[in-house]
């Protein structure tokens, strides 16, 4: 089959022919009908996963059509519309039983653990427990631009932050998942405050539903920020998140939150923003802040996002911005070294 696929990391991806994927007993074997191109992939190419290994094929947010079904699959059959979160889980352990499966110990990371969706198959172990029926409305380019961006900024929101209708929600960093989390966090009732760097994103954020939005300066104060931040949310927000995984925007996100507040870490903090400082006393004793941190979606909670969507309450669609084939994923990818872009590009032909 055909494939994007790098060498070394930091090499550019070249699209040529690689085995195809073997199908797993318990597994599925997806024809990708479209896979979206993700910062998490930037990540995995410049090497600063430790999970991925080269060569390696990147692509965690796909969706297609299964072809072949392992002996041990009961739930699938040829033919089926499908998509899957990226973290595939056991199915078996108590994490998995408890509706936990994104902190399963025995996760397969689709695109990371293995190779991924930048080819025309790709196999997807325990897919009785993993694979998510499409709905018939929902194309195979939206299902996978809803990646791993609306489903997170989803499961940050309404799993782990439980944010209610008329709170203020603060967004820090507009990439996919910040815009994912505006979209949802407006959808549920909401206040959305949005701030970035990038007054396209703020552009878009105010499309998508955020009321006010905080555009900052490269250089900025963080102080004139919190400041700003609680004049406008009245006291500080209820829920804040840092959806960009850099040590400023996860302290403008803590020091944002009025007293009792929530943060959610979605962004992943890598290398020199793995261990920020946290001002214990000041924020977590004294103004009694929570953090937590949400990384993914278990596959049994995809039916409440498609509600949503089919209900009308947000149009995942809107995200995406742009759609490439697989030659052009390379590119996507190398030129997330400089500015992130707004907006999903999703790649549609293979
Ligand atoms: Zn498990
Ligand atoms: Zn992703």
């Amino acid at each position: 089959m055909r494939a994007a696929i790098f060498e070394k990391f930091k090499a550019p991806l070249e699209v040529r022919q690689v085995p195809d994927p073997a199908c797993p007993a318990d597994g599925v074997i997806v024809r990708v009908k479209a896979c979206g191109v993700c910062r998490s992939d930037w990540h995995a190419w410049t090497g600063a996963d430790s999970d991925v290994s080269a060569p390696h094929v990147p692509g965690h947010e796909f969706a297609g059509v299964v072809e072949e079904v392992g002996k041990e699959c009961r739930r699938f059959k040829a033919g089926d519309r499908v998509t899957a979160p990226f973290i595939l889980a056991c199915g078996a352990c108590p994490d998995c039983l408890g509706g936990d499966a994104t902190v399963c110990n025995h996760q397969f990371v689709v695109g990371f653990s293995g190779w991924g969706a930048f080819a025309e198959r790709i196999a997807v172990p325990r897919a009785d427990f993993n694979l998510v029926p499409l709905p018939e409305a929902m194309d195979f380019v939206d299902a996978a631009g809803m990646g791993c961006r609306v489903t997170t900024a989803f499961r940050a929101l309404v799993d782990r932050a439980k944010l209610q209708p008329g709170e203020w929600l603060a967004v820090h960093g507009c990439g996919g998942v910040g815009l994912s989390a505006v979209m949802i966090g407006a959808a549920l009732g909401a206040q959305v405050l949005a701030i970035d760097v990038n007054l396209e994103a703020i552009g878009l954020a105010a499309d998508l539903g955020a009321e006010t939005a905080i555009g900052l300066t490269k250089h900025y104060d963080a102080r004139e920020i919190e400041e700003e931040i609680r004049e406008i949310t009245g006291g500080g927000a209820h829920v804040s998140v840092d959806a960009l995984g850099i040590t400023e925007t996860f302290h403008n996100s803590i020091r944002g939150l009025r007293k009792l507040g929530r943060h959610v870490q979605i962004g992943m903090p890598l290398g020199p923003h793995a261990e920020p400082t946290v001002p214990l006393l000041e924020l977590v004793y004294s103004r009694q802040i929570t953090i937590m941190g949400t990384r993914g979606i278990p596959a049994s909670r995809f039916p409440a996002l498609f509600e949503m969507i089919a209900a009308g309450r947000i149009d995942p669609s809107r995200l995406v911005t742009n759609r490439i084939p697989l030659e052009e994923a390379g590119a996507a990818i190398a030129a997330m070294n400089g500015y992130t872009g707004s907006g999903i590009t999703v790649i549609d032909r293979f």
